[in-house]
This record gives C-alpha cells, sequence and structure tokens, in this order.
C-alpha cells in the first residue's frame, strides 16, 4: 500500500482549514517566540561560543527545538512564507555551529558535560533528542529538497551507527524516538544501517538482565549530574547576578490517585514504565509511558511495513485490542496514571486522573496510521479520527497561541490553556501533525484505492492511470460526504471506504469495551467496477445523529452516569455554558436532547441542548472546544436520570 505526501493533497475542508491556517501563521510562530523567550535557542548559542549565559530548560529541551522545525518544514513544504523560511534557515546554520565535528550534538552535555557522553541514556534522553534532529531533518529536506540539514543529520546519524551498531542490549534510549527517526532516515537515504540500528534498538528492549538495578544505577548517576549542574548555576548566578533564569508560570494541576510515588518506583523498577519489562513479541499489554509507548508501537509497525513480521504484528494487535477495549477513555485519551503519564490497570480509567497527555494521543496516531497500511484494516483508521477530533484537536486553543498539556474528563479548578509548559512537548508536536493531515487521508496500490477519513480535499494518484479524487464531506457537524471519481482513462480498481463505528448501521452492541465506543465496529465499503474518464460520485449519508454512551460495569465511578456523543465528536458541559447549576450533580433528562449549529459560538460548532430532570437548560459543547473561554469547570460525563 502507498502512502501520498501531505503536499500531494490539497485539503479545502469548512472545518480543518481555518484550523491548518491558524496552525501554519500563529501557532508555528507563537511556538518559536517561547522557544525564544525560554532560551531553548540560546542553548544551542551558547554551545556554539556565540553566547554567554546559563543553560536553561530540561536536559531534552533540544527536541522542542528539532520538532519546531520539524512542524515549520511540514507547513513550509504547502505554505511557503519568507518570515518562517528565514527563521528555519537560521536555525539549520545555528545547529551547524553547534554540532561538533563527529556529528554529536545535545546541548546539556556540551555545556554542562563536555567529555562525556551516552552515559545516562535510560533518564536523560539523549537518543531522543538525536531522533528528533532527524526527523527534522528529513522533514526539512522532503519539504525544501535542500540538503544542508540533511546531511548534519546523516553526520549524527552515522556517529550512532558507529557508537551503537551491534552494542549491548542496554544500549537503548528510556525513550523511544530514534527508532522512528532511523527508518524516516532509512526511507530518504536508503542506507541499511539506519534501518538495521533501528531494528536493534527495538529488538534491545526488556533483554537487559536485572533492569531494575540498572536503571537504578542510571537514576542516581542522574541525580549526581543534576546536583553538578544545580551548583555550576549558583556559581554562575554569584558571578553574573543580573542573568535571571526565566520561570513559566506553574504548569497545570495534575490530580493524582493515592500512593502514586511509590506506584511510579514499582513501575519504573519492573521496567513497565519505558516498555523494558519484556521483549517486543511479549509486550500484549499497553503499559508505562503512553507516549514512549505508542512512538515503540509506531516504530515496530514501520519495521513490520519494511520486512514483514507475524510475530511482531500479533504483538501489536494483541496490545491494540487491551489499549482500545480497556485502557482507553472516551475521547480516545491515553494515561490514566498520572504518576507514570501512563496507563493504569484494565478499567482503570478515572476521568479526573485521566493524564491523556495530548503527545500520547498523537503517538496513537502515528501508530495506528501504520496499522492501517500494514494490516488494511478500517478499526485504525477509525481510532485516527476518533483521537483526532478528540484527544488530539482539544490540545490547541483556538487561537493557536494557547495549548493544554493533559487533557482530564472532568475539571473541577486548576486546568487551563497555557501560552507554555515546562515541558513544551505536546505544541510542536500538534502543529507538525496537523500540517501532515492530507497525509492520512487517501492510501492506495495498483488495484486499490482506500479513503481512511472524510476531509474536504482533492488529490490524484496513480493507479496505472491518474486518477483524480475529490471528497466533499460536512463532518464533523453533519454526516453528508460525496466522493467523486475520475480517472482519466477507463480504469478498473476497487474503492474501499472506512464506514465509521458511530454511524448506526454499526451500532450493535458490545460488552467489552470500556466506554461503549468500539473502533472494531468499523469496516469498508467496497465499491468494485470499471470507472469511466467520465467521472462518478459516491454519496454516503452517514448518521451523525446524538448517541448517548454508557460505561462498562468493571469501571468505577461511572455508575448512573453518560457521556453525549455526536457523528466522530465527544460533548462536554462546560460551566461557562452552565451558570445556573452543578454539573457535576445534575441530571440530565435524555429525551430532551437535540442539536443546534450556532455559527458565533467558538468559530461556528453544532451545540447539544437538553434539560434536567427539574426543567433547567443544559448545554453541551464539543470537548476538543472546552477551555477557550477562561478558567471554567468541565465534566465529560454527566449524571442521567433512571
Ligand atoms: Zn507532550
Amino acid at each position: 500500500m502507498y502512502e501520498l505526501t501531505a503536499r500531494q493533497v490539497n485539503i479545502s475542508d469548512s472545518f480543518w482549514s481555518p484550523r491548518l491556517t491558524v496552525n501554519a501563521e500563529q501557532a508555528i510562530f507563537h511556538q518559536w517566540k517561547q522557544l525564544e523567550v525560554t532560551h531553548c535557542i540560546d542553548n544551542f548559542r551558547i554551545t556554539a561560543g556565540e553566547k554567554d549565559g546559563f543553560r536553561e530548560g530540561f536536559f531534552f529541551a533540544d527536541s522542542d527545538a528539532y520538532k519546531w522545525l520539524d512542524a515549520a518544514s511540514r507547513i513550509h513544504a504547502l505554505h511557503a512564507d519568507p518570515e518562517l523560511a528565514f527563521l528555519m534557515d537560521s536555525f539549520v546554520s545555528l545547529l551547524a555551529r553547534a554540532q561538533m565535528p563527529d556529528g554529536y550534538i545535545f546541548t546539556y552535555n556540551q555545556i554542562h558535560f563536555p567529555n562525556q557522553r551516552w552515559v545516562n541514556l535510560q533518564v536523560e534522553h539523549e537518543l531522543y533528542c538525536h531522533g528528533h534532529l532527524i526527523e527534522a531533518g528529513v522533514s526539512h529536506y522532503e519539504a525544501t529538497g535542500r540538503r544542508d540539514l540533511l546531511d548534519l543529520c546523516i553526520k549524527a546519524a552515522n556517529l550512532l551507527v558507529h557508537d551503537f551498531l551491534d552494542a549491548s542490549n542496554d544500549k537503548t534510549c528510556g525513550h523511544e524516538e530514534i527508532e522512528i527517526a532511523l527508518i524516516r532516515l532509512y526511507r530518504v537515504t536508503g542506507k541499511e544501517d539506519y534501518l538495521e540500528l533501528a531494528r536493534q534498538f527495538v529488538e534491545r528492549r526488556g533483554r537487559t538482565p536485572l533492569y531494575g538495578i540498572h536503571w537504578w544505577f542510571q537514576r542516581n548517576n542522574f541525580i549526581k549530574r543534576n546536583a553538578y549542574v544545580n551548583q555550576l548555576r549558583q556559581d554562575y548566578l554569584a558571578k553574573n547576578p543580573e542573568h535571571k533564569s526565566f520561570h513559566l508560570p506553574g504548569d497545570n494541576y495534575t490530580r493524582k490517585p493515592p500512593f502514586s510515588k511509590l506506584r511510579q518506583r514499582i513501575n519504573t523498577l519492573y521496567g513497565f514504565y519505558a516498555q523494558q519489562h519484556a521483549p517486543i513479541r511479549r509486550q500484549i499489554t499497553p503499559v508505562g509511558h503512553s507516549v514512549r509507548f505508542g512512538y515503540l508501537e509506531t516504530a515496530i509497525a514501520m519495521l513490520c511495513r519494511e520486512k514483514p513480521d507475524d510475530s511482531l504484528l500479533l504483538a501489536m494487535e494483541q496490545a491494540w485490542e487491551r489499549m482500545v477495549t480497556r485502557r482507553m477513555y472516551i475521547t480516545g485519551g491515553l494515561g490514566a496514571a498520572p504518576e507514570i503519564e501512563g496507563f493504569g490497570k484494565d478499567f482503570d480509567l478515572d476521568p479526573e486522573y485521566a493524564y491523556a497527555e495530548t503527545c500520547a494521543s498523537l503517538a496513537s496516531l502515528f501508530w495506528n496510521w501504520e496499522m492501517a497500511l500494514l494490516t488494511k484494516k478500517a478499526q485504525y483508521s477509525e481510532l485516527f479520527e476518533w483521537q483526532l477530533y478528540n484527544a488530539t484537536n482539544v490540545g490547541m486553543g483556538q487561537n493557536g497561541a494557547t495549548y493544554l498539556y493533559n487533557n482530564p474528563l472532568a475539571v473541577h479548578a486548576g486546568v487551563t490553556r497555557k501560552e507554555w509548559f515546562a515541558c513544551p512537548c505536546c505544541p510542536s508536536n500538534l502543529s507538525r501533525t496537523f500540517a501532515d493531515l492530507g497525509k492520512y487521508i487517501y492510501s492506495f496500490d495498483e488495484n486499490n484505492l482506500w479513503i481512511h477519513q472524510f476531509i474536504s480535499s482533492e488529490t490524484t494518484v496513480d493507479m496505472g492511470v491518474p486518477v483524480k479524487i475529490e471528497i466533499d464531506s460536512e463532518l464533523p457537524w453533519n454526516g453528508k460526504v460525496s466522493i467523486h471519481i475520475k480517472p482519466e482513462a477507463q480504469n478498473e480498481f476497487k474503492i474501499h471506504i472506512r464506514i465509521p463505528s458511530w454511524n448506526s448501521s454499526n451500532q450493535s452492541q458490545t460488552e467489552m469495551t470500556a466506554f461503549g465506543y468500539d473502533p472494531r465496529k468499523a469496516n469498508y465499503e467496497t465499491i468494485s467496477r470499471v470507472w469511466s474518464p467520465g467521472g462518478e460520485t459516491l454519496e454516503f449519508n452517514l448518521d451523525a445523529s446524538i448517541k448517548l454512551c454508557h460505561s462498562h460495569p468493571k469501571v468505577k465511578g461511572y455508575i448512573g452516569k453518560v457521556a453525549v456523543t455526536r457523528g466522530p465528536l465527544v460533548y462536554c458541559l462546560e460551566s461557562v455554558d452552565n451558570p445556573n447549576v452543578d454539573i457535576f450533580t445534575v441530571r440530565l433528562a435524555p429525551s430532551s436532547l437535540r442539536d443546534e449549529f450556532v455559527p458565533d459560538l467558538l468559530g461556528g460548532c453544532v451545540v447539544v441542548h437538553g434539560k434536567t430532570i427539574d426543567d433547567k437548560p443544559l448545554k453541551f459543547i464539543p470537548y476538543f472546544l472546552w477551555a477557550n473561554r477562561g478558567a471554567s469547570q468541565m465534566t465529560v460525563w454527566v449524571n442521567i436520570s433512571s
């Protein structure tokens, strides 16, 4: 199965196009400004010897700058902008000056520990940072055709091949990412060593004997190195009292369950946290940090596309099934255990503890796309859609300059959109994914065309003859979709159109998902015929009516509650819309629900109106739109009259 690049697909969608414009014209510039204000870019200037100062940010802060460059490249490929090009060019040349002659680049060590490298792979994200650099280099090359950044990345990757190919099993990164990057670099360069190193990094996981002891030593080493850096900071401030470290306003509040510290320690020592508890073929349950898990699965799926491997595919399919049936929120959010930013036990899905980091849903999108291509099963594009509209889209505010990092499903207080975070991993990850949206709509081979997403767009694919495809979709607000197919000459092929799980034809009850949303109910409608060059239009009226979701009896805390969904969207009550009721205690009269498109609310959206059992009005908005009007309370789950 072949995929397209975002550049080959022209999106003209009344829902997504304005969002992508905000991404390209606001978000990406806002993010650069924040990287400058927080001294993330200065770290490279200090490394290059062009600026005095003290390094700021986490040890992995370089990755945020690289992810910005990745996003900027993908945006630039679609909307060339001279101001953005200038920022990219100057940052690329700065990177060339900061990189060491042998290809190494990691400002934390270069500034504080110039004679040390690869000493703390499990905690300090050194390979993770190199991974995001390499991904940026590949995106930059694909966007511009230029080799300057790509060559810099090849130099870094060659160093990794030299230092890590055929190394021992403890030589893996605690935070997966380098594996994806090396496979992408292999795909543009054809150099087998990169693919082989990615494969080795993946296969090494869970094979370090007594991993807990290894991790404990790494942790203590990290604490020692961190203390040394803090001492350096004190010394620097004593000599340079005018230097003020930048301090961000506090991050969002995360409500944590009891014994969090202990649970975190156990999870880490047993290796679950970083997917080091078992070799990958035995990893059939989603565990640990949910972003790391998603990146690992993405890399495994990418490897399977390069070289089929049934045992790996089976392990991934089992992990996916366990995730969607027992370890995922109704929004598609992943991560119920805030102390590890990751998965809890089966059906352990408290709405207020929900961490559901934006990056975790992004990682799941990457994985599900690879699985869709690998297996040709509709369930993966289905989950992609659900997570895109809900768990992912909620991450960026309407203005492109405010973000959510953790995404609980019930908020009493303490969670608002922020301009930036101490760990700003999500904003640029969102931007690079939004810029790539066109890539995820279609795929094809010689005899088949797949429509994965109903996003208004057009493209031309080569199926022996050029075939022009146009989608005209009213999603997510209405279910009307038309697909126009026009081959340049008469041609026979099959079209597979994903019929979503939320369409009424797919509403058979399943008992085994936590919240009633079951991506396994999606299927492809296949149309096989000779298509004529005059063009043909296929019409679909998907049922995007209001539905109520109930939880599985094993999920604690949801008895007597429902979630409102409509088409691919999950809805919520936000206190700003419901000033006269307590949204956490009201009882909804389910027969009262009706919908209305409100053009002047939050950019235009379908609102769901309802009534309480004592006839007070309730107003539900799409979950992804909450927190755009200042601090407020929110709940997805609402009590129902019995
Ligand atoms: Zn993140």
